[in-house]
């Protein structure tokens, strides 16, 4: 059998049939019902001429329409190019006429960054709204949808290499990059996935992660596969997800550590009740260690960090105590658990140094990243270079950097990009941001490396600082000095309102790099 997604569906709707598949706003969607619309769209879909191997662009928070997109495209063969919705209409255009995409799904709520640019689509042959006022003047997706069939739709012949998504990376070092994933790419890390998280049939799963960046994109495959219920959330704020929590008895949630700590805060100031079903709560993307010592304690819910990348599918650490740690005091299991951890099944990370071998287990020494696994991206669309440049030998360069412990627990110190070489020491500006995070009055921080006439380069800290707090910047300078070797701390500090982030909630360092040398420089 070709390992490919609809398998996942037709699961679902075999064994859950009658169970709720989606609830998005007052909507609530069963999986023979969510089934009957992913074949009405694929019929449209056909009838607008789109074929195996075409692109079809979403641009949509998470909604039903966009989860039943996944499996109304793929049932064509057809590509989804899904679309980060806090670009710039000049980025939908280059990501638009780079894709090819020639139907363009947009969400009511997002159609005037389309409008002003639509002159400029060189492929886009239709643009479909979702949720369509009057009087905008492009087709509705209701009264589209609702003029086709949602009989059994005659699907195209799927093969297992064949690419079903161009997403594009966050673009947190650059350009996004248009990552080409396969079925069995999805397929197999779904499978690797689900066992991790011990997904089952009774999870209601929170999407707080958009479906468009490749964190929240695995959901509807293996929260799909299990049967479980999917809670679509427009807007993630702290006070609609513990609402959800409650109204849904959510058991299972995803997330950015920028949000995680937003719920930390919220719980904190407002005290909501936490009767909840929460099971787990899964982050990524170098959660502070403080965060995870906190999210067990004050919200009691485990906390699994995760490692990965677009390029891999994308997950492929899960932090994990072995057995034999499991007796270990708390805090040391903590300690732990703020590593990436082990490498998940079906994929083999490893740390290199530069001669390409690996790194000492000593927890200290520092090598690159590398992983070879079913997820591995085919490649970069229409970017042979930067394919070659990061797939060598089979092994997908990362560009992380990382350390591998005694007990073969992978901890990511930083992107190569982002450590600080001062005195020729490399510090993790992940390690330092660790730290501020501990310092009682610090909401957010986010450190980079400044130019030292003496050191070559030093740390210095953008932080923002919870409300009503008089802290100066002697005092985190001091902080940061009691908590870290000298050489580590950080040496001055810029105090903002906010950090520019990524849609997927990422902090954006190269905005603060531009943008301390247009202050400082
Ligand atoms: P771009 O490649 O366009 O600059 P990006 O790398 O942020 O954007 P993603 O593929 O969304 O795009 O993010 C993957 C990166 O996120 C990893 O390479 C790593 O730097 C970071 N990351 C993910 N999980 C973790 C983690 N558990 N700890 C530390 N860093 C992480
Ligand atoms: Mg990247």
């Amino acid at each position: 059998v070709p390992l490919v997604l609809p398998q996942f569906l037709d699961r679902a709707v075999s064994l859950y049939g009658e169970k709720e598949a989606v609830y998005c706003d007052e909507r609530v969607f069963t999986y023979d019902e969510l089934n009957g619309r992913v074949n009405q769209l694929s019929h449209g879909l056909r009838n607008l001429g789109i074929a195996k191997g075409d692109r079809v662009a979403y641009l949509a928070p998470n909604t039903a329409e966009m989860l039943e997109g996944f499996y109304g495209v793929f049932q064509l063969g057809a590509v989804m190019v899904p679309l980060n919705t806090r670009l710039t209409p000049d980025d939908y255009v280059f990501i638009l006429n780079h894709s090819e995409s020639r139907v363009l799904f947009v969400d009511q709520n997002l159609y005037h960054l389309i409008q002003p640019v639509k002159e400029q689509l060189k492929t886009v042959e239709h643009i479909i709204v979702h949720y369509k006022e009057p009087d905008v003047n492009e087709t509705g997706y209701n009264e589209w949808l609702a003029s086709y069939s949602s009989e059994r739709f005659s699907r195209a012949e799927l093969h297992e290499d064949d690419v079903c998504s161009l997403l594009y990376t966050s673009g947190t070092t650059g350009n996004p990059k248009g990552v080409m994933l396969t079925h069995r790419n999805n397929y197999l890390h779904a499978l690797s996935t689900m066992h991790h998280l011990r997904v089952s049939d009774r999870d209601v799963y929170l999407h707080v992660l958009p479906m468009f960046h490749v964190n929240g994109w695995g959901s509807p495959f293996y929260y799909t596969a299990n049967g479980a219920t999917h809670i679509c959330l427009k807007k993630a704020t702290p006070q609609a997800i513990f609402q959800a929590m409650k109204d849904h008895k959510v058991s299972v949630l995803h997330m950015a550590p920028t949000v995680l700590n937003s719920l930390l805060q919220y719980n904190e100031e407002h005290a909501p009740a936490l009767d909840q079903e929460v099971r787990v709560v899964i982050a990524g993307s170098a959660p502070p260690p403080a965060f995870v010592t906190r999210v067990e304690k004050e919200l009691g819910w485990e906390f699994i960090q995760v490692y990965g990348m677009t390029e891999s599918t994308p997950l492929s650490l899960i932090s994990t105590i072995r057995p034999q740690l499991a007796n270990l005091p708390l805090k040391e299991q903590y300690r732990i658990k703020a590593k990436a951890g082990y490498s998940m099944i079906g994929s083999d990370v490893r740390v290199i140094n530069d001669n390409g071998e690996e790194v000492a287990h000593d927890g200290k020494e520092i090598g690159e990243v590398v992983t070879r696994s079913h997820g591995v991206m085919k490649g970069y669309w229409k970017n042979e270079e930067a394919t070659m440049e990061a797939i060598r030998n089979g092994w997908l360069h990362t560009g992380d950097m990382g350390t591998v412990d005694e007990y073969g627990h992978i901890d990511i110190v930083d992107r190569k990009k982002d450590i600080i070489i001062s005195g020729g020491e490399n510090i993790s500006s992940i390690e330092v941001e660790g730290v501020l995070y501990e310092h009682p009055g610090i909401l957010e921080a986010a450190v980079i490396a400044v130019p030292h006439e003496k050191w070559g380069e030093t740390p210095h800290a953008y932080v923002v600082l919870r409300e009503n707090q008089n802290i100066s910047e002697q005092d985190i300078i001091a902080f940061s000095r009691e908590k870290l070797a000298h050489f580590k701390a950080v040496t001055g500090v810029t105090f903002v309102g906010e950090l520019p982030k990524t849609a997927s909630g990422k902090i954006q360092k190269v905005h603060l790099r531009n943008e301390y040398w247009e202050s400082f420089g």
